[in-house]
C-alpha cells in the first residue's frame, strides 16, 4: 500500500488496483478527525459510544474525499457471516442489513465498510468492470467469505477468478493474535495444511495468521493477483484502530471502494 495525505486526512491504496479515474478506492488511517480518545481521531462507527456528531463529521470527511457523504454511500451492517449483497446506485445511503460481502457492477455505486482488527477484502474485475468489498475476521475466514464473493462475482457478472485483482487491508497479524481453543479448532476444521496458519510465535498458546488465511482463501478460488498490507493493526494503533491491542475501547477506520460514473 501506498500512503497519501489530503488535508488532515490520511489514508492507502493499494498498488495493484488501478487508480484509474473509473475505480477509486482507500484505506484511512485513524488520523485526520474530530473524536477525543478512545476513538481518535477519525472513527466512522456508531457501534462504539461516540457521538454522533462527531462520527458524521468524521464520515463528511472520509467520504467527501470520493464526492460523497454519508447518504450517498452504501454501508453494511456486518455480522461475521459470508452472505454477498449485490448493491446499485439505488442502494447508495442505506444501510444493507446481515451482509459481509457487497458487490456492484454499476457505475455510482459506492461501497464503505468499517474495521479495527478484521480483515478488508477488496476485489476488482477489469474485464466486467465490476468491484467487491468485504469483511472477514476469524469466523469469515473460516467460513470463507472471500471465496463466497468471489463465486458471487462469477455467478452475477461473469467474472473469471483468474482476471480478478485482490488486495486484503490492514487486520490483526500472527504477531498480535494469540486465540483460544474455538478458534483453534474452526481453523483445524475447516483449513488444509492448518498448521502453517496457527503458528506458536514462542508463546504457550498458539496465533492465527487472519492475512494469509484470507489470502488462501482468495487463492482456492482461483485468484492469483493478491496483494497483502504489510500493517499489523494491533501492532499499528498509532495508524489504525485495534478492537484486541486496545481492549475493545477503540474507534473503527474507514475503507472505500468506489465505482466512479
Ligand atoms: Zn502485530
Amino acid at each position: 500500500m501506498k500512503s497519501f495525505e489530503h488535508d488532515d486526512l490520511h489514508y492507502f491504496r493499494f498498488e495493484t488496483l488501478p487508480g484509474n479515474g473509473t475505480v477509486t478506492h482507500a484505506v484511512f488511517s485513524r488520523r485526520g478527525g474530530v473524536s477525543p480518545a478512545p476513538f481518535d481521531s477519525l472513527n466512522l462507527s456508531m457501534s462504539v459510544p461516540d457521538t454522533r456528531e462527531r462520527v458524521y463529521a468524521n464520515r463528511r470527511r472520509v467520504y467527501g474525499l470520493f464526492g460523497r457523504d454519508t447518504d450517498t454511500v452504501v454501508h453494511a451492517h456486518l455480522v461475521h457471516g459470508t452472505a454477498v449483497a449485490r448493491v446499485s446506485p439505488a442502494d447508495n445511503g442505506t444501510w444493507v442489513e446481515h451482509f459481509d460481502g457487497l458487490i456492484t457492477n454499476q457505475p455510482g455505486t459506492v461501497l464503505s465498510m468499517n474495521f479495527a482488527d478484521c480483515a478488508p477484502i477488496f476485489l476488482y474485475d477489469p474485464r466486467h468492470h465490476a468491484i467487491g468489498l468485504g469483511h472477514a475476521g476469524w469466523r469469515g475466514a473460516v467460513a470463507d467469505l472471500p471465496g463466497a464473493m468471489v463465486r458471487a462475482m462469477v455467478e452475477q457478472f461473469g467474472s473469471d477468478p483468474a482476471n480478478l485483482v485482490a488486495a486484503v487491508g490492514p487486520c490483526i497479524g500472527s504477531c498480535c493474535y494469540e486465540v483460544g481453543d474455538e478458534v483453534i479448532d474452526a481453523v483445524r476444521a475447516a483449513f488444509a495444511e492448518p498448521d502453517g496458519l496457527l503458528p506458536q510465535n514462542g508463546g504457550p498458546q498458539p496465533h492465527f495468521d487472519l492475512p494469509e488465511a484470507n489470502r488462501r482463501n482468495l487463492a482456492a478460488a482461483g485468484v492469483r493477483a493478491i496483494e497483502l498490507s504489510d500493517y499489523c493493526t494491533a501492532c499499528r494503533t498509532d495508524l489504525f484502530f485495534s478492537h484486541r491491542a486496545e481492549k475493545g475501547r477503540t474507534g473503527r477506520f474507514g475503507t472505500v471502494f468506489a465505482l466512479e460514473m
